[in-house]
Order: C-alpha cells, then structure tokens, then sequence
C-alpha cells in the first residue's frame, strides 16, 4: 500500500464512520433520555432494558468501527493494530505503524 492509498483508504473511513456515530449518538441519546423520561413509569426491569439497549448500541457500534477499519486495511501489517486516529497520522507522517514502528508503506 502507498502513503496515498493509505489515505485515501482513511479518509474514505472517516467520512463513513462520522455518518455511522451520529446515527449511533442518536440512538443512545434517544434511549438514555427515553429512559430518563419514563423512568417513573417503567418498573426496574424495563428500564434495564433500556439501559442495556444502550449500551448494546454501544458495543456494536464501536465493533463495526473497528471491523471497517480492517477491512479498508487501516491495520499495520506487522503487529495488527489499526492504524487510525494518532496511530494512522502517525502513520502517514512517517511511514512507520504508530504502535510497533514496522514499516507499513511499499515505497
Ligand atoms: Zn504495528
């Protein structure tokens, strides 16, 4: 992979994953508001329903992310971590995995 491919894979990554936390905020926002909203008519075990709906949206959320990321090859070669965030501009300032330091461009 090229220092522009590396780019270009990211930025594409970015822009999804930007368009996927919104739609993911809202939805644990909507149930954390929902839950503080109907608390009082909701008994105990519905609530930690909700609450646990939340946090499910959560989880799967920060699952797919990390699941895009690898398949758009954001992940060193070497040591397997993903090269995003302060990792992949790392990355792309030096060449190197921001984690391990292996080399991660062909040229
Ligand atoms: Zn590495």
């Amino acid at each position: 992979m090229t220092r522009e491919d590396f780019i270009q894979r990211r930025d594409a990554f970015i822009h999804v994953s930007r368009r996927v936390d919104i739609a993911a905020t809202i939805v644990f926002t909507g149930l954390l508001i929902s839950l503080f909203f109907l608390d009082h008519h909701l008994n105990a075990l519905r609530s930690s329903a909700i609450l646990f709906a939340a946090f499910c949206s959560h989880y799967f959320f920060a699952r797919w992310w990390k699941q895009q990321a690898r398949r758009r090859g954001l992940a060193c070669p070497a040591c397997a971590k993903l090269l995003t965030m302060t990792a992949g501009q790392i990355t792309v300032a030096t060449g190197r995995c921001g984690h391990c330091g292996a080399k991660v461009f062909d040229s």
